[in-house]
């Protein structure tokens, strides 16, 4: 079961909240300016990363507010929460605290043991970059 650190509340059982979806996805600045496609884009896609994710959880049965976590979808660690309206954290390690050591709004940057997934000699944009190469 994930451990989840509500801002407002401290650690609380997963079963506590409710999940919301991705993160930070902004209303359009002029929604009648765009075409089907591009409201659908809007309403219906969102990312899916293997890695770090921001998204949002309610506290549904405790304080019953919002706030944003980013966790990692390949081993469920939550990385960071922070509240709404507040900036994301620049959580950039694969690897972050475990669920025991979950921190607010602090973040610890680069790998803790100091590891790297970086290949010897590989350029630092590649082996960061989570862009898809050509098909
Ligand atoms: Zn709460």
């Amino acid at each position: 079961m994930l451990i989840i650190d509500c801002p407002w509340c401290g650690p609380r059982q997963e079963t506590e909240f409710g999940y919301g979806g991705q993160a930070h996805v902004a209303y359009p600045e002029d929604p009648y300016a765009l075409d089907d496609a591009a409201w659908a884009e809007y309403l219906f896609y969102r990312d899916n990363p293997k890695g770090i994710y921001a998204e949002r959880w309610v506290h549904s049965v405790g304080c019953r507010r919002w706030f944003n976590a980013l966790r990692d979808t390949h081993t469920y660690d939550i990385m960071a929460v922070y509240r709404m309206g507040e900036p994301r954290p620049d959580v950039t390690s694969p690897h972050g605290p475990r669920d025991s050591e979950l921190v607010q709004s602090t973040v610890v940057p680069g790998t803790p043991n100091g590891a790297s997934d970086q290949a010897p000699g590989a350029a630092p944009d590649a082996a960061t970059s989570t862009e898809r190469t050509g098909k």
